[in-house]
């Protein structure tokens, strides 16, 4: 079928040769849906003449169709957020290995995996309300198991991928008996039944509904940006925590991505790795949706970001995240955290 179109393709325009002998192509299939994300991908055309085609969607419908796709999938590479879902396409067999001494080099050791890279850094912090909680009382996400919080938190399902990396990792600081203790805690101390995503949470702690919440670094930043009254004034009213910096410290997930095993286009899909590891691209990547760059030497230069202070990050590999992923769910299911 192949030849016959190309055969057709060839009779029906000779001038097209050169053009069709020269396409490169890069196929992207990306769960990041963010407007600086143009710029960053037409910039890497106008670097290669590598054009990108690119086919957006939920992570778990991308990760669904390219398992469907199987062998004929025409995926070189998938772009996702969270260690979790980056794992769990990696536990589907779907990754080739990269070897590629510039991702080695720029990507810390701790946000990579065999074949696949971060390229951006969130971080799971905890919001108070400033009138109503002290924050003495909420530097640790063990503390938000006190009974001293009880009725104050709200946070979101504990089926969200965001909680359940949070999970693994504390499986792995306190163990598997004190993280259930804690969820447990955590549980008896709801404000509510978790409902929303993270911003809702913030929202809910500002208007006083929660006194104590657990959000991604980005969304802070995002509602810091806001030209919303609104939004400015709901950030006037809580205060950002980095937990646990006397201990293991905050608890840190990712944007990231690999090249797909069935990839039609390996060399095209590593140059794209190799150049989201690049200063400019690792500043657009990170300012997209307000995160860290994963390269460390790169400053995203992103004031709301600035204005929360630096921290310490849980140095733990994400890559191992998702060995608790499933043991995370069902701790937090005995703990009764829907
Ligand atoms: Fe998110």
């Amino acid at each position: 079928m192949q030849s016959i179109r190309l055969g057709l393709f060839l009779l029906a325009s000779a001038s097209a040769l050169p053009a069709l002998s020269q396409e490169k192509v890069l196929n992207l299939y990306s769960a990041r849906h963010y407007q600086t994300d143009e710029a960053l991908y037409a910039n890497f055309t106008r670097q290669t003449g590598i054009k990108i085609n690119r086919i957006e969607g939920k992570e778990d419908e991308l990760l669904e169709r390219i398992k469907n796709e199987g062998a004929n999938s025409p995926a070189d590479v998938f772009i996702t957020v969270d260690a979790a879902r980056l794992a769990q396409a990696d536990a589907l067999g779907l990754f080739a290995p990269v070897k590629s001494r510039t991702l080695e080099e720029r990507i810390p050791d701790n946000l990579r995996s065999h074949d696949w890279f971060a390229f951006s850094t969130r971080a799971r912090v905890i919001i108070y309300n400033k009138a109503s909680i002290n924050p003495a009382d909420v530097q640790n996400y063990e503390d938000l198991s006190s009974p001293k919080l009880k009725g104050k938190v709200c946070v979101r399902s504990g089926a969200h991928p965001y909680n359940l990396s949070l999970g693994s990792a504390l499986i792995h600081h306190l163990g598997e008996q004190k993280t259930e203790d804690w969820a447990r805690g955590l549980v008896a101390n709801f404000a509510r039944a978790p409902k929303g995503g993270d911003t809702d949470q913030i929202k809910a702690v500002a208007a006083g509904e929660c006194g104590v919440a657990i959000s991604n670094s980005y969304y802070i930043a995002r509602l810091l940006r806001s030209d919303k009254e609104a939004d400015k004034k709901a950030m006037e009213k809580v205060g950002v925590i980095w937990p646990n910096q006397k201990s293991f410290g905050t608890h840190i997930n990712v944007s990231g991505g690999g090249m797909l095993k069935t990839a039609p286009h390996k060399e095209a899909a590593v140059k794209f790795l190799e150049y989201l590891a690049g200063d400019e691209a690792q500043a657009y990547f990170a300012n997209g949706n307000n995160e860290w760059p994963a390269v460390k030497s790169v400053n995203a230069k992103n004031p709301a970001l600035e204005s929360l202070g630096s921290f310490k990050s849980d140095g733990l590999n994400v890559g191992t995240l998702s060995k608790n992923t499933a043991l995370a769910q069902k701790v937090f299911d005995r703990a009764g955290w829907r």
